[in-house]
């Protein structure tokens, strides 16, 4: 059996169909003998590139948010460009272990507003409040460098990276 591969990545014989591929009809260029297929590495390489572009994509940090008080005193929490879902469940961007006072989903979120380029405060859908520098925080609130956050028992100041003195290229 003399296999070939048409453009579209069709495997068919040459003997039955000649030059032309019976799943698209695109006319094959004839192989010597002996002479290594040219399409086989090149299609490889096509079919790992767009994998390796995915892993090497990096989100960009916009800032953080350190816990200074609560069960992960010391960790720190990276935020980034736009919503990022504050609680303890694995979904969550920002995901805060120990303190179950802390709702599970959305407690709180925070903006980078790469437009803007500032930073928000929002109350989340869950049942604990949110404070911003002890007021609690009904409707977005603006977030200034070491403003003080407070959700359930654990504190945490902000910190940021993004704004008026840096910003990513193309973000
Ligand atoms: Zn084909």
């Amino acid at each position: 059996m003399s296999l070939t591969r048409c453009a579209n990545g069709h495997m068919f014989s040459t003997r039955k169909h000649g030059n032309t591929c019976p799943y698209c009809n695109i006319t094959v260029e004839a192989t010597p003998k002996g002479e290594p297929r040219r399409q086989a590495p090149v299609d490889a390489e096509e079919k790992t590139m767009p994998y390796l572009g995915e892993t090497m994509s990096i989100h960009p940090v916009t800032g953080w948010l350190v816990c200074i008080e609560g069960p992960q005193m010391g960790q720190d929490y990276r935020v980034m460009s736009e919503k990022n879902f504050i609680g303890r469940a694995e979904e969550m961007h920002i995901r805060i272990l120990g303190d179950n006072t802390i709702s599970r989903r959305n407690h709180a979120v925070i903006v980078y507003d790469p437009k803007k380029r500032n930073f928000y405060l929002l109350p989340g859908d869950a049942s604990g409040l949110a404070y911003h520098n002890n007021e609690a925080v009904y409707s977005p609130a603006e977030l200034a460098a070491y403003d003080l956050i407070q959700l359930g028992h654990s504190k945490f100041i902000f910190i940021p990276l993004c704004g008026a003195h840096f910003e990513w290229e193309n973000n």
